[in-house]
């Protein structure tokens, strides 16, 4: 097998390597990249081989850092299958089109305000292109192999590739990818232990190579009690007549948000105050979560839980109406880093009054206004206005869908037949290095964090 590092070198977005197999060329992962200018930018560079010659994409998860450029590549000429969990294909539904609204709506601001260095500004792909290439996923079952075989030729021997559940969110799974000689392990994203909703990450049984992500490679969680730590916060805030206002990513993080709140109105450990999830995403992921609420931890009760205690705030209207309101509440709306969505209309709302509570819950990149919130940034800029930031800001590191390096080292500890090579990606480069040597020391055997473009025989 001959693997490919298209993406997720050096940074934690744009995930994508291209592996050649006994003859199939395949693409595990299909991500956009996100956060700082220079880094999306790569988004527009043209696919480094023809997509014609893919026979598949394989997706470890629906995250648009995983799933993202898909629709690009479909515009490019992919036309062949995209493999996914069901999970994974059920929340793609929902978020690759609303990647594609989002890139509509930002070439349309950016031509209406004549901000943007190309005239007209485009949108590199459209919410259309996005629903057609929906059209090309199988869903697929977890714990089985798979076989893929080539549409050009017929005598190849192919591979097989079977999906194990790893507990980041709804239908997240590692990739394993056998060529009769070899097997070969993605990570993608890998989840918490002990987490309310989500199982643990299943134990993978054989790898004789594996790339694994490093986003907490540098790290661990805090080690607090997460119900405990957001109980205090909203009963300080209420006790001050403020509002809670909770960035959130709107799939997994969202859910998790809602699930602890209703633990803590349940055992009255905080006031009965309106709880809104504003973003129209979360509510379609919430849905689905309940849908699928026996691949996860939550049973029938939690879900009909969640919905008594939840007000689901769909139209835009409902949403400017919630800024008029001067009553306590919990406000959970998207995004996650307060790049964009409405959290980002509440935040003007919410930051000049110290009464009020911003609460970040999880990781921030680079370049994002959360983490120059998180890191005691006095002002920022939204929609070309100044804010001062009064509220008070909160971290809670403990809510994160990724684990961190003790909890990977654990994952990897359960693995029987243990890989020979490990390849540590999808980390900034402190956190991808820190990584590296914890693997050495723990395992001893070779681990590299490879180069952008970098091929390596396996
Ligand atoms: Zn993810």
């Amino acid at each position: 097998m001959k693997l490919t590092f298209l993406g997720a070198a050096d940074t934690v977005t744009g995930s994508k390597y291209l592996l050649q197999c006994n003859g199939l060329t395949i693409l595990i992962d299909c991500g956009l990249y996100q956060g700082v200018k220079k880094l999306r930018s790569r988004n527009w560079q043209s696919f480094p081989i023809e997509v014609k010659k893919l026979d598949a994409v394989i997706l470890t998860h629906a995250h648009i850092d995983h799933s993202g450029y898909l629709p690009a590549l479909m515009k490019q000429g992919y036309e062949g299958p995209v493999y996914a969990s069901k999970g994974t294909s059920q929340l793609c539904q929902i978020l690759l089109p609303d990647a594609g609204y989002l890139q509509e709506e930002e070439a349309n601001f950016a031509n209406k305000h004549k901000y943007s260095r190309h005239h007209p500004a485009k949108p590199l792909y459209t919410e259309q292109h996005a629903r057609q290439v929906l059209k090309q996923f199988k869903p697929m079952t977890q714990n089985q192999f798979h076989s893929i075989k080539s549409n050009r030729e017929h005598n190849q021997l192919g591979c097989r590739f079977m999906f194990t559940p790893v507990g980041h969110i709804l239908g997240a799974c590692a990739v394993h990818i056998d060529d009769g000689h070899k097997r070969l392990v993605f990570s993608g994203d890998i989840g918490r232990y002990d987490d309310p909703i989500m199982h643990n990450p299943d134990a993978i049984e054989h790898a004789d190579v594996m790339v694994v992500e490093s986003t907490y490679g540098d790290r661990r969680h805090q080690q607090l009690d997460t119900q405990q730590a957001l109980a205090d916060i909203i009963n300080e805030t209420v006790n001050r007549g403020g509002t809670v206002l909770i960035p959130s990513f709107a799939v997994g993080r969202a859910q998790l948000l809602l699930y602890h709140i209703k633990q803590l109105l349940k055992e009255h450990r905080i006031p009965t105050i309106p709880v809104y999830l504003n973003s129209p995403m979360a509510i379609s992921a919430t849905d689905l979560y309940k849908k699928f609420n026996r691949q996860l931890k939550l049973s029938q009760q939690d879900c009909a839980e969640i919905d008594n205690i939840t007000r689901y705030v769909r139209t835009q209207e409902e949403s400017i109406r919630l800024n008029e309101s001067t009553y306590p509440a919990i406000i959970i709306s998207a995004s996650g880093m307060a790049s964009g969505g409405r959290v980002i209309h509440h935040m003007k709302n919410i930051l000049p009054n110290h009464r009020n509570s911003l609460v970040f819950a999880g990781y921030q990149a680079a370049g994002t206004r959360g983490q120059a919130i998180v890191d005691g940034a006095k002002e920022t800029k939204i929609h070309g206005q100044t804010f001062q930031v009064k509220a008070q800001v909160h971290n809670i590191g403990s809510l994160s869908a990724h684990g961190d390096y003790a909890e990977i080292i654990h994952w990897l500890g359960l693995i029987k037949q243990r890989p020979q090579q490990v390849y540590i990606t999808h980390g900034e480069s402190c956190a991808a290095d820190c990584m590296r040597l914890k693997v050495e020391r723990a395992f001893h055997c070779n681990v590299r964090v490879p180069e952008l473009n970098e091929t390596v025989t396996i």
